[in-house]
């Protein structure tokens, strides 16, 4: 049991940073009143924009990514609507089950969870024949440490005039390209504790006008609903006490990464990953990803070694200060995890964790 870690490398949350950490020092006033916080919301929308690269308007909701997730679907999808669900991984089967038990009409391509989009055709065959309201793609599957392609599956939304493509860019925001607009994303969907190194309380969407016009159609009403956002801004009435801290520290995150520049910020991500891998590999591991999926440069995913017993090799690792995430579904006790997203995207955090698994791996 560890409160803080000497070496933190789970895949979210990540280490906060200083200039996070301070946003919660502060007693501000009421979010609903003043006119501070409705700039606030406006700076850190347009921030968004920037790191999602969108003219759409982005949402930015009390919670965390699995807000955004619910969100959508659930604001834009009725009974019956066809839903096509690309799934590579853990988030993308379970965002095809999420539209199933709203009533959904879900189809599922299912690939092996160490394999990452490539052959468009069956999609291609789904989507003609299916013709889905909406299709559903996860980025980067962070419990798999891959990244999908998404702009071939952009470009086929486009062909064949698909309503929604909605995409859960969670764990690559901020630490790998996601070009909303030039994929033809109409819901990108974000979260404050991945590569934007905040707590695990805000959630945030890209919308486009063709989805706006849908959730105005669906008219979904609840806690988790879009419409109120609609004109949250224009009238400063938000559907429920927005979080002002956590709007703050969401902010905070996103300005760090901005005013290091996105193409820094994406190198940086690309450097520790390639050395991960690559130091991985050196000590007799095997990596998860298969040889011909793109391994995501946020979160590297290594097979346990055989005969290695996982929360054993967990317990060791911890005990040299490192900790490190597991996987879920059928690569838990298998797979174990790299999160070098936001401020655990460093060399020399990197460098430590890495000798604490060679060290921990010749011992057994
Ligand atoms: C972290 C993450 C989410 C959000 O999950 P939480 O449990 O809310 O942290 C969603 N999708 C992906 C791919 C993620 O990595």
């Amino acid at each position: 049991m560890m409160k803080t870690y000497p070496i933190p490398m789970v895949p979210g949350p990540v280490k906060l940073p200083q200039t996070v950490l301070d946003v919660y020092q502060t007693n501000f006033g009421s979010a609903d009143l003043e006119d501070e916080f409705l700039e606030l919301y406006n700076k850190t929308e347009f921030n968004l924009k920037m790191i999602l690269s969108t003219k759409n308007r982005v949402v930015i909701q009390s919670g965390e990514g699995m807000l955004a997730l619910w969100s959508a679907l659930k604001s834009c999808l009725l009974s019956g609507d066809r839903v096509l669900a690309v799934a590579t991984g853990v988030f993308g089967d379970g965002i095809g089950d999420m539209a199933l038990s709203i009533g959904a009409d879900v189809y599922k391509i299912r690939l092996p969870y160490n394999e990452t989009i490539s052959d468009m055709s069956e999609i291609e065959a789904a989507i003609v024949q299916f013709k889905p309201k909406m299709i559903t793609a996860v980025h980067c599957e962070t419990p798999s440490g891959t990244l999908n392609p998404i702009a071939e599956l952009g470009r086929l939304k486009q062909r064949y005039n698909v309503p929604l493509l909605y995409v859960d860019a969670v764990a690559s925001a901020g630490g790998a390209p996601v070009l909303s607009d030039e994929w033809n994303i109409d819901l990108c969907l974000g979260g404050s504790q991945k590569c934007l190194s905040s707590l695990p309380d805000m959630a945030f969407l890209s919308v486009s006008e063709s989805a706006w016009d849908i959730i105005h159609n669906v008219n979904y009403v609840g806690y988790d609903a879009l419409k109120p956002f609609y004109k949250a801004q224009a009238a400063h009435y938000f559907p429920y006490t927005p979080n002002w801290q956590g709007v703050a520290g969401l902010n905070a995150g996103a300005e760090l990464i901005l005013n290091e520049g996105l193409v820094n910020s994406y190198a940086r991500h690309e450097t520790v990953a390639e050395f991960s891998r690559n130091k991985i590999i050196k000590m007799g591991l095997s990596l998860f990803p298969a040889s011909d999926a793109v391994p995501s440069p946020t979160v590297t995913a290594v097979n346990v070694p055989d005969g290695v017993d996982w929360p054993e090799f967990n317990l060791q690792l911890r005990q040299h200060g490192l900790v490190v995430g597991g996987s879920y579904g059928p690569m838990a006790g298998k797979v174990f995890r790299l999160g070098h997203m936001g401020t655990q995207a460093d060399m020399k955090l990197v460098k430590q964790a890495l000798n604490v698994i060679q060290d921990v791996v010749e011992k057994i």
